[in-house]
């Protein structure tokens, strides 16, 4: 495997992280571990400055239903005027006239700090104002425009700032939180507002979000307009308390939102108002991780879990990598306690994707060195198989001859026969060795193929001497033709093994009196060395198979001939080592016909 397959695996692991928040579904998962980590986690507790004056059901129904909304307010504003609120913010337009509004303007006038709502309507123009009568009592216009999510419609975020072409406003929760700090100004940079010494991370670029710090539902007390008309004494709750004064009601209005920490129940948009301002006056903002910190994240992710595999294996690695794994999960949750907004999703596939590709990585090199190791084990045995079969003539003739001249009283001619005998196959010895393992040392690469002009004919003709002592015992005769080159490129000693091993063959699987005939010739740039014989022949279907080590046919194992099936795959190594090929033609009970074909020599 190449050297940079890791390191490529464990970058697309890290891409793959990254961009899996992208995706829609990506980011759905993101947001639900969002939620999660909010239900799992709420900062301390902390008693909350703000209160609710709520319209509820049974305040719906005691006063009247819709009709009645305005004088109900316009009383409730006057029983707490006296416990002297320090801001009151509506979330009730009042855009249009209505039954009651007299009262209600008389209440406004009465009431210091007073914040009235506008809504950013959809042409992105235009606001829906409170009737100017209401307005003019105001100290400002705080927007109530609610960011949904656009895939699952729950409120995480909201807009701090909207802006038509022609004026910009700030949210209600904020202006609230201004007021209630008696600050005259916001201030703004590109990536936060400054009220006062607070300082709020908000990027103008992103539309100025501000993640709510949701308190659960009822965490922000709230006191009805019928509670309050029932005891007036309950008044006194709202002394130097942010009110914020809206509907809650479930049937009336459509203005209730799912939060990250209601399941089933919706939140009313007053007390999301209200939780914007908390969030504020508790200073606990969610701010999300700059890119670079969470690539690092993720660039540490992948190299653990790419160090892991590469360092360790077996149940070592494979804890460790489950720790990575959890890491990966809990890494979010951590730092959402610490009030970073990490996406979950990121984290959790770049460290799948870095350890299912730093597994599958190992898996594969181990099984590389497991194959490397068996064909090395093979080599062994086939190495073990050749020497014991291959050289066992030369030794007995070598046996034979030295036990002859020890034993007996030998005249010198004789003995110098034996000793030649002895010499010439102790030199056959040396050479086989050394064609095998010239052989093996070839095919594992570790040497290159001496590439020398060597004379073809002659090299062949010496062949046939070395072959023909025993054709003549089967009554075979071998006739050569003349060869279209004479000079040929490459390593003498392995092509004779080669061109010897095709002879010895043709004369082994023949019957007696056939003929066996070698042949050149010359063919697109090539050069063919044919050897034909008339002898048993090869079924199609072995064709192949031949030149697998070990691999003999059945005919060959019933003729009695002793063989081991390597010597063709030698040759055929030996043949494609010089750039060339080996084919067979043969018919069974006819005769085959192999031919080595070879590069020509320029
Ligand atoms: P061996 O001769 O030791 O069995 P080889 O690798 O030289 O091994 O040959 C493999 C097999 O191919 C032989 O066992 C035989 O079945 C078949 N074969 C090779 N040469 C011939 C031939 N000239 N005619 C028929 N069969 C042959």
């Amino acid at each position: 495997m190449k050297p940079l397959v890791y390191p490529a695996v464990l970058a697309l692991a890290l891409v793959s992280g990254i961009a899996a928040s992208w995706t829609a579904f990506g980011d759905q998962i993101n947001n639900n571990a969002y939620d999660f980590f909010f239900r799992l986690y709420q900062p301390p507790p902390r008693t909350p400055d703000s209160i609710l004056l709520a319209v509820d059901d049974a305040s719906f129904q005691a006063f009247g239903g819709l009709v009645g909304m305005r004088k109900a307010f316009a009383a409730g504003l006057n029983r707490i005027r006296d416990a002297h609120p320090r801001v009151v913010a509506f979330d009730v337009t009042f855009a249009d006239t209505g039954t009651g509004d007299d009262e209600l303007e008389a209440a406004f006038s009465q009431t210091p700090h007073l914040i009235l709502p506008c809504v950013f309507l959809e042409d992105g123009e235009h606001w829906s104002d409170p009737l100017p009568r209401f307005r003019r009592h105001a100290v400002v216009l705080g927007q109530v425009d609610a960011q949904l999510d656009k895939f699952d419609a729950v409120s995480r975020e909201i807009p701090l700032e909207k802006a038509t072409s022609r004026d910009r406003r700030w949210a209600l929760g904020l202006e609230a939180y201004r007021e209630s700090r008696g600050i005259q100004r916001i201030e703004e940079s590109p990536v936060d507002l400054r009220v006062g010494d607070l300082l709020i991370p908000s990027k103008r670029s992103e539309g100025r979000p501000l993640l709510v710090r949701y308190m659960a539902i009822g965490g922000i007390p709230r006191v009805t307009l019928k509670q309050l008309a029932d005891d007036p004494a309950k008044a006194e709750l709202f002394r130097n308390k942010v009110v914020f004064a809206g509907v809650t009601d479930q049937t009336a209005v459509q203005d209730r939102r799912m939060t990250p920490l209601s399941d089933s129940q919706q939140m009313a948009g007053v007390e999301i108002h209200a939780n914007v301002y908390e969030t504020l006056a508790r200073r606990s903002f969610l701010t999300d991780v700059s890119p670079s910190v969470m690539l690092l994240a993720c660039l540490g992710i992948v190299l653990a879990s790419g160090a892991t595999f590469y360092l360790l294996d077996g149940w070592a690695a494979n804890l460790l990598a489950l720790s990575i794994f959890a890491f990966a999960n809990f890494l979010p949750y951590w730092l959402f306690k610490h009030s970073l907004v990490f996406p979950y999703m990121s984290s959790t596939v770049t460290a799948g994707f870095a350890i299912a590709g730093s597994a599958a990585w190992r898996h594969l090199v181990v099984r590389r060195q497991l194959r490397q190791s068996e064909s090395a084990r093979e080599r062994y045995q086939q190495a073990m198989q050749f020497v014991t079969h291959e050289m066992k003539t030369p030794l007995t003739a070598i046996q034979g001859s030295s036990e002859l001249i020890g034993r007996y009283a030998l005249s010198d001619e004789k003995r110098k026969q034996m000793a030649g005998l002895i010499n010439a196959e102790s030199k056959r010895l040396a050479g086989m060795i050394e064609t095998f393992l010239s052989v093996e040392r070839l095919s594992a690469g570790q040497m290159e193929l001496k590439r020398e002009p060597f004379n073809a004919p002659e090299l062949l003709e010496k062949c046939v001497a070395r072959v023909r002592p025993v054709a003549e015992n089967k009554a075979i005769e071998i006739s050569t033709a003349e060869l279209p080159v004479n000079t040929l490129l490459g390593d003498r000693e392995l092509m004779e093994y080669a061109f010897y091993n095709l002879l010895t063959n043709a004369v082994k699987y023949s019957p007696a009196k056939t003929k066996v005939t070698v042949y050149g010739a010359h063919e697109k740039g090539r050069v063919l060395v044919t050897v034909e014989d008339q002898g048993v022949g090869i079924a199609p279907k072995d064709a192949r198979r031949i030149f697998e080590k070990f691999y003999r046919t059945d005919s060959a194992e019933k003729s009695g001939e002793k063989g081991t099936g390597i010597g063709l795959s030698i040759v055929e190594q030996i043949v494609v080592q010089h750039g060339g090929s080996i084919s067979v033609a043969s018919e069974v009970g006819k005769g085959s016909r192999f031919t080595i074909s070879l590069p020509c020599p320029n």
